[in-house]
């Protein structure tokens, strides 16, 4: 054993009784969970610059480097054993750390099944240290010369394991994984710099930054486009990066969602992302917002999922109600209602200036600053649309009101309002109207001529009795209990009439969705059911009814987020036929 003059072991082993209480599970099983838990060790050493090394994806060797506190020769001596930490000593602290890693496992298993080095020099040592461990063997441990930090390489993973090195993947598919995981950290530690190898090449480098430029650096995203909402709740804060509605993408993957700086998959609030976007995103579109959640160490439990991807929350309502709080205030700012429209800054690029707002949608990839890796998936953003009313201060005589001019292809209704030309979707304009007064409970409730009666299995009985005065009193539904496992729906919103006894039943037992949602896509099968169809004729009045009452929406899409229209100024339509 080498002498330092910090002779000072942070790390001890867990006692017995607090390592049973830690959740067990495989921690490593491919390169990017040792990359994982390398970053994150860096990260809990408070590294503020960090660099992360891959040799063929990974399978030959993961290095990472790191300015942090760093290891005495003493602390190196035992890092590598079973629940040596120095993060944790007692049972009650797995509630109180805020580092990343607390159960002592992942350097011993990496440890085992690797040949393993760790470089590593404190504030104030002589000389730094290395250690040597293969296959969970140490080799050595001697002095030798390095920079403050520590620097972790992990060769020839699962050497000693020849079935496990089977399975892995091939090295790009390793190296995208790493890059993935390394993302996540990235996101999650903006103040930190991060620079990635692979095979010796410089991929990208990330330099210290605030999160929304992190965020921007790291999907190319243009910062006028995106929003930092933040609030606080009991127990809690909430940042938000959100993106401006039009940008969308094809998929849920700039969905995300960090607690005390870790990335989590947790659906519930996922979801909240979305719906909260929903009047904004068409069928099969998503949209970009990254929600940042700093809970108090007593409301949150990472200790149930061995790479803590998961954890269990005292109140997850509340976070999704503030998510949900805080995103509406952010887009109401969009929704295209007379009011709203000045208040929303006005997007870069976006059509609505040349006055051809949404006739040419101009969807496509959005252009924008080099990605800082080739192959962008990542960059998959549609640029939607954005409905407009008529502005007072456009040119031309006060609009009197939208005139009616005739149906188009059984499915268009056009109108001239000023001096633009709409042509609306009948079914979708019907659609949102409907929605709305159901949302505004303004919709009278009928009694049923014959109750509708379904049999529920026991647990379907529990969910129904939970949601049955939600349903009753706020969405209209006269929901009873006629036995133990029998209800019966007395009356409903005229607007639910039609809507068939199987889709209400399947709709009301719905178990994952909250009961805002479930409110949701009531309205929504209601306003599809009800609202009229593509191929219907409409009489003038009816027509024109339609198009004088689209026009007092506060929203112009339909409840999936669909334009409701598009409209041609008069200008446009003289230029097309080249009168000027
Ligand atoms: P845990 O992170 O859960 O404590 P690990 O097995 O990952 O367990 O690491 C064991 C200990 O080694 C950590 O508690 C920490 O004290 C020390 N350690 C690991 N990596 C580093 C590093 N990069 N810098 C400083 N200390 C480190
Ligand atoms: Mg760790």
């Amino acid at each position: 054993m080498t002498e330092t003059t910090q002779p000072s072991r942070r790390i001890t082993i867990l006692r017995e009784e607090v390592a049973r209480k830690i959740a067990a599970g495989e921690v490593i099983d491919r390169p990017f969970s040792v990359v994982r838990e390398l970053l994150d060790n860096s990260l809990d050493a408070g590294a503020g610059n960090l660099e992360i090394s891959l040799k063929a994806g990974g399978l030959a060797s993961v290095q990472v480097l790191d300015d942090g506190q760093g290891m005495s020769a003493e602390d190196l001596q035992i890092c590598t054993h079973r629940h040596a930490t120095s993060k944790i000593r007692e049972e009650e602290d797995l509630y109180r750390t805020r580092t990343l890693g607390f159960r002592g496992e992942a350097l011993a298993a990496v440890a085992a099944c690797s040949r393993l080095e760790i470089v590593s020099l404190t504030e104030g040592a002589l000389h730094a240290n290395r250690l040597r461990v293969e296959g969970g063997r140490t080799e050595a441990l001697e002095a030798c010369r390095g920079a403050k930090g520590t620097r972790v390489e992990v060769n020839d993973l699962f050497f000693n394991l020849p079935v496990r090195r089977r399975f892995l993947k091939s090295a790009a598919a390793e190296t995208a994984a790493c890059r993935r995981i390394l993302l996540d950290k990235a996101l999650a530690f903006p103040e930190a710099g991060f620079r990635f190898f692979t095979d010796g090449r410089l991929k990208f480098f990330f330099p210290p930054a605030d999160l929304k430029a992190r965020i921007c650096a790291a999907f190319s995203l243009e910062a006028a486009h995106m929003e930092i909402v933040s609030g606080e709740g009991e127990g809690f804060q909430l940042t938000l990066i959100a993106a401006r509605p039009e940008l969308a993408r094809r998929d849920r993957r700039l969905l995300r969602i960090y607690v005390n700086r870790r990335r989590i998959e947790e659906y519930r609030l996922i979801q909240a992302l979305e719906y909260s976007y929903a009047d904004f995103m068409p069928g099969g579109r998503f949209p970009v917002c990254f929600a940042f959640l700093e809970v108090e160490g007593e409301l949150v439990d990472f200790n149930i999922h061995p790479a803590k991807k998961e954890a269990r929350f005292r109140d997850p309502d509340a976070l999704r109600r503030a998510i949900r709080e805080l995103l509406s205030g952010y887009l109401a700012a969009f929704s295209g209602g007379p009011r709203s429209a000045a208040a929303a800054p006005d997007s870069a690029g976006s059509s609505s200036g040349a006055g051809t707002g949404g006739f040419f949608p101009a969807q496509g990839f959005r252009p924008g600053s080099q990605p800082p890796w080739p192959g962008g998936e990542e960059n998959a953003y549609v640029r939607l649309p954005r409905p407009r009313k008529p502005q007072e201060n456009e040119a031309g005589p006060p609009p009197a009101g939208p005139l009616y001019r005739g149906q188009l292809f059984r499915l268009f209704l056009l109108a001239e309002y000023g001096q633009r030309l709409f042509i609306i979707d009948q079914h979708a304009a019907h659609e949102r109207l409907i929605y709305d007064r159901l949302k505004s409970r303004r919709s009278s409730v009928q009694e049923l001529l014959f109750p509708m009666r379904f049999e529920t299995t026991a647990e379907q009985a529990a969910l129904l009795e939970q949601r049955r005065e939600f349903l009753t009193e706020h969405l209209g539904i006269g929901l009873v209990r006629r036995e133990e496992s029998v209800f019966e729906i007395l009356s409903l919103p005229e607007e639910m009439i039609s809507l068939e006894e199987d889709v209400l039943r399947e709709a009301l037992l719905t178990e994952e969705s909250g009961l805002e949602e479930l409110a949701h896509r009531l309205y929504d099968l209601a306003a599809c059911r009800m609202a009229v169809k593509e191929g219907e004729e409409l009489d003038d009045e009816t027509a024109a009814g339609l198009v004088r009452a689209a026009f007092t929406l506060e929203q112009a899409r339909c409840p999936h987020g669909r334009p409701l229209w598009v409209e041609i100024s008069r200008e446009e339509l003289l230029k097309r036929v080249a009168r000027i």
